[in-house]
């Protein structure tokens, strides 16, 4: 079996030119980056604005080690909408180098179902993400000069929230202290870095709709608080102008194309945990602008990724998922119901059955809390027996939940032909999305609607020292700001061992802090981890490049 870089690099695909004249984009709105990349001006949507198309929100089961397919899911579907003739445009975020130098590798899709070229994609791109940990970490140089140069401001230096970034998995920098070495080099203080995708930026990137968005979000972001725990804000610190200087020119989406040519949109790419998780608005806004169908994938599993999306994009910007499709694979329901990782491969009916209940819960948190019409993808993989892909049709169908096949991943879009025509058929039913919870409720209520609707959790465990920080961000007028759960993506439950459709747990808040520029309550429900390590055999030590610059051992 060919590796997902060997078909992507066998492939021979047109001028990224060709791709956007298509689209009907002219040239002088295009930056190139070589012959198959391209950024888009956005000045191109301010001029030319257009009635958006449908769009169409993949989404998934809880993951699982064994893999569920949203991206290859989302580009195969793009590709087989294409071949229905419909204009499409798929729209994903960028992958971070920490998982790709990690264990994960690449986030392009896999199989016949790729955008390209996906070495560049998965290495730095057209480097939006440096450009956004610049901006961060100009940030921080500001920060800590103005307490150098007399603190006007009054920085408790104990309580500066704003970390350095860098775009990699460095578990060295969580924790470091700057300024030593006397006098002037500011004040010895404690720091740490996050991984650029967990910075405050990225999520703002990500949110903001035009420069002057940007512009005021990054201003409102709050970098720390003062002896008597007032907020001092990036605006107090004159950083907006520099630092969307740094960004203007990665604000502008990045045009690529699928293996079959379709066009696609990679941009931003922010934490699914501690941010909002799905490609920047700038890309969505834009594809829309230009498909009548968008397929855009939301990060992890659909209790975090689609209820993030749905309660904090849609919310915040507009947009309307018109279908929704949730990814389950045969493989990861068996995990669910129990099985072991090691024997995924051997057929295995009654796990698949025990795993079922995770895949429904899904289904009606779609169809029940947001009200979207909503179509389980079965994404095949080659070790799936027939009986086990029946099964899984045969329950959702005997519960009234539509469901297709995919093998998009063995046949590109020739293998989403059904899954294709199920998703136009649900964008031309009526839908009014409602959310999970009302904006205007107190921040515990919002995390407790969002516990019991979306997670089936009997209620909400707050600490003291935690409703006492809510009680202060009600305070300082963030009270109506949405929620973004940071959660382990692993379970409904706040542990990431309990595996299924769990029931008779409570959900532990452990903290919350706000993220003032994208506009959201991040509320913290375990240890969730800002800055990854590698492991003990990262991907690193198996990426090559040959003497042509041809990239090997990438996945
Ligand atoms: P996600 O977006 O949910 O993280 P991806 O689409 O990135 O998942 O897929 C994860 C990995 O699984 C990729 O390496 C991809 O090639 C592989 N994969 C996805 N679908 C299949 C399939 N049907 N058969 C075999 N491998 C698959
Ligand atoms: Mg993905």
């Amino acid at each position: 079996m060919k590796s997902d870089i060997e078909i992507a690099q066998e492939t021979e695909t047109s001028p990224i030119s060709d791709v956007a004249a298509k689209l009907g984009i002219p040239e002088r709105y295009l930056e190139m980056y070589g012959s198959r990349k391209a950024k888009v001006d956005y000045n191109y949507l301010r001029e030319n604005p257009s009635e958006p198309g449908k769009l169409v929100l993949v989404t998934a089961i809880n993951p699982t080690a064994a893999g569920e397919g949203k991206t290859t899911t989302t580009v195969g579907l793009g590709d087989a909408l294409s071949r229905m003739g419909k204009k499409t445009v798929i729209a994903l975020r960028e992958p971070s180098l920490g998982p790709v130098f990690g264990i994960k590798g690449g986030a392009a899709g896999g199989g016949y179902a790729q955008v390209v070229p996906m070495e560049d994609i998965n290495l730095h791109f057209t480097g939006d993400f440096h450009a956004i940990g610049a901006a961060n970490n100009l940030l921080a140089a500001m920060i800590d000069n103005h307490i150098h140069q007399g603190n006007a401001l009054g920085f408790d230096a104990r309580k500066i929230t704003w970390k350095r970034a860098v775009d990699m998995n460095d578990r060295a920098l969580r924790e470091i202290v700057v300024g030593l070495g006397g006098k002037v080099n500011g004040f010895p203080r404690q720091d740490g870095f996050d991984i650029t995708v967990a910075s405050e930026i990225m999520a703002v990137f990500c949110l903001s709709t035009s420069i002057s968005d940007l512009k005021e979000r990054l201003a409102r972001m709050v970098v720390g608080y003062t002896f008597d725990d007032q907020p001092i804000t990036a605006g107090q610190l004159n950083a907006q102008g520099a630092m969307a200087a740094l960004l203007k020119d990665a604000l502008k989406p990045n045009l690529v194309q699928t293996l079959e040519g379709t066009p696609a949109f990679v941009h931003g790419g922010p934490f699914a945990n501690i941010a909002h998780g799905c490609n920047s608005i700038m890309a969505t806004n834009m594809a829309l602008a230009l498909g009548d169908y968008t397929v855009t994938e939301a990060g992890f599993g659909a209790d975090l990724g689609a209820e993030k999306f749905l309660d904090i994009k849609c919310r915040l910007t507009g947009v309307r998922p018109s279908a929704v499709v949730v990814v389950a694979t045969v493989r990861a329901l068996k995990m669910h119901g129990g099985a072991d990782k090691k024997q995924l491969g051997d057929e295995n009916l009654e796990a698949l059955e025990a795993g079922l209940p995770n895949l429904l819960q899904h289904v009606e948190n779609v169809t029940g809390v947001f009200k979207l019409p909503c179509v389980v993808a079965i994404n095949r993989f080659p070790t799936d027996t027939d009986a086990e892909v029946a099964l899984i049709a045969d329950r959702c169908r005997e519960l009234g939940v539509n469901v297709a096949l995919s093998e998009v991943w063995e046949k590109g879009g020739a293998g989403g032909a059904a899954l294709a025509e199920e998703v136009v058929r649900l964008c031309e039913q009526e839908s009014e999305l409602e959310f999970a919870y009302d904006a205007e409720a107190g921040i515990a209520d919002k995390i407790e609607a969002i516990a019991k609707r979306i997670y089936r959790a009997e209620g909400v465990t707050i600490e003291p020292k935690v409703l006492k920080e809510i009680a202060k961000l009600e305070s300082l007028g963030f009270g109506k700001l949405p929620v973004c759960m940071a959660k382990t993506p692993a379970s409904f439950t706040d542990d990431a061992a309990r595996i299924g459709a769990p029931r008779g747990f409570r959900i532990s808040v452990r903290d919350v802090k706000v993220s003032a520029g994208a506009g959201f309550v991040v509320a913290l429900t375990g240890s969730i981890m800002t800055m990854p390590g590698l492991g003990k055999s990262p991907a690193a030590e198996r990426i090559d490049v040959d003497e042509t610059g041809r990239i090997v051992g990438l996945f």
